[in-house]
């Protein structure tokens, strides 16, 4: 082969170099990422580890290679922490791999000054590197954060076949004729080397990708959810309701809207304070969420105001489901020093008729029964119907309010 090791060395050297920084880059500009400090911090180590590779001249052959080496182990167990830790997972699981590692570099060592042999650094050095790679292959394909798929499975394919590769080395190490000589054979080197330029360049790709995978997701997800109570937000409602009032219009399908809005709120915040009224909101959506079907789409439209919509649902059926989540809410107590909270919801349901519709009607007549029912009473279910044949019907037994000494009615 033509190809001469020192020259590919510079190349591997200049492209860890390029990579560490790109890393370190991440790593500044997203502190609240995990892991990648580490991943700069390997990139840099192994960027060392190669410079030293190119023997100077200035330091003891021995010196050289162990110091090069050790700084190239050392990257790897940092980029192994570095996946761990960007997984969510505690530093203290790297500890295990990690201890094999350290063994294997002993190895290294005692071949280089207890019993200097070009073969055992092989296989030392391939086997350390097979054990590390095959980690964190195994780690990045096992994760469960959906968000990171495919980068991390291309990620761990990239480590896969690179430790499938460091142990062929080493078998290649073991069975080999070395000539007699106490030197790697050139083809071998030129070959490990060229691996090694291009795990370098995927596997620093692998993270950009997992990481930008990650942000995307966080993103997409912020744009989607209410912050507070993890449920959905207006603009996803106002999304979903559009596309289902079309679907129903379409198939002639039913379909009911719930406008929920949580009575006398204002009291509850002026009386036990804004982190009670927080409180207070995410478990009301959690008890929503929980009465409602999972094809149902639950958001938080307003301060204290949520919106359900339920596809293949008549009034009837909307009209039990408002009931019954009115009731439940009803139920929830939040336990404070000064006494338990509790709250009630008035709930208007809007029903789609049978054609002309649009999304911002069925939304109108919803938010009119809300004011019929606040009108009427509050902690109570009021209807109305957007097709002239439907009925309509307000709650079907005297309720009363629920209020607490103090407040207003
Ligand atoms: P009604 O029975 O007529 O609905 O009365 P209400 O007090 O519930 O309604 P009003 O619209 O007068 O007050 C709503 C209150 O909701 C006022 C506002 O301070 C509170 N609010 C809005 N968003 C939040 C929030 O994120 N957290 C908390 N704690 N309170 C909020
Ligand atoms: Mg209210
Ligand atoms: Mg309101």
């Amino acid at each position: 082969m033509d190809l001469d090791v020192p020259s590919l060395l510079i190349v591997n050297t200049l492209l860890q170099i390029v990579a560490a920084l790109c890393l370190l880059m991440a790593a500044l500009s997203l502190p609240r990422q995990a892991g990648l400090t580490y991943w700069a911090l390997s990139g840099f180590a192994q960027a060392a580890g190669l410079a030293l590779t190119n023997p100077l001249g200035w330091l003891p052959p021995w010196l050289t290679l162990l110091s090069s080496q050790f700084l190239i182990f050392a990257g790897y167990g940092l980029a192994y922490v570095g996946v761990l830790r960007f997984l969510g997972r505690p530093t203290r699981e790297a500890g295990p791999i990690l201890a094999v590692g350290v063994v294997l570099a002993a190895m290294f060592l005692w071949f280089t000054l207890g019993a200097p042999e070009d073969r055992g650094r092989v296989l030392a050095g391939s086997l350390f590197f097979a054990t590390l790679s095959a980690a964190m292959a195994w780690r990045l394909l096992r994760q469960a954060e959906r968000s990171l798929h495919p980068a991390a499975t291309v990620t761990a394919g990239i480590y896969a076949v690179w430790a499938l590769l460091a142990l062929a080395r080493a078998g290649w190490a073991l069975v080999i004729d070395w000539n007699g000589t106490a030197q790697e054979p050139q083809a071998m080197t030129v070959l490990t080397r060229l691996i090694v330029i291009c795990v370098t360049t995927t596997v620093t790709n692998g993270y950009l990708w997992m990481i930008s995978r990650r942000l995307d997701c966080d993103l997409m997800q912020q744009a989607r959810e209410d912050p507070l109570t993890g449920v959905a937000n207006r603009r996803v409602m106002w999304a979903a309701g559009e596309m289902e009032v079309s679907r129903a219009l379409r198939h002639h399908r039913s379909l009911s809207l719930l406008m929920i809005d949580i009575d006398h709120f204002k009291t509850v915040n002026d009386r036990w304070g804004h982190g009670t009224g927080d409180a207070l909101l995410v478990a009301v959506a959690d008890t929503l969420a929980e009465e409602l079907r999972r094809s149902d789409v639950l958001a938080r439209v307003g301060g204290e105001e949520f919106m359900a919509l339920l596809p293949e649902t008549g009034l009837e059926d909307a009209w039990s489901v408002a009931e019954r989540v009115r009731r439940r809410v009803a139920t929830i107590t939040l336990d404070r020093p000064q006494g338990p909270v509790r709250c009630t919801v008035s709930i208007g349901v809007a029903t789609l008729g049978p054609d002309g519709q649009v999304w911002d009607d069925l939304v109108g007549t919803a938010d009119q029964a809300l004011y019929r029912a606040k009108d009427t009473g509050r902690n109570r279910t009021e209807t109305l119907s957007l097709g002239p044949t439907m009925p309509e019907r307000g709650s079907s037994h005297p309720v009363q309010p629920l209020i607490l000494p103090g407040w207003g009615a």
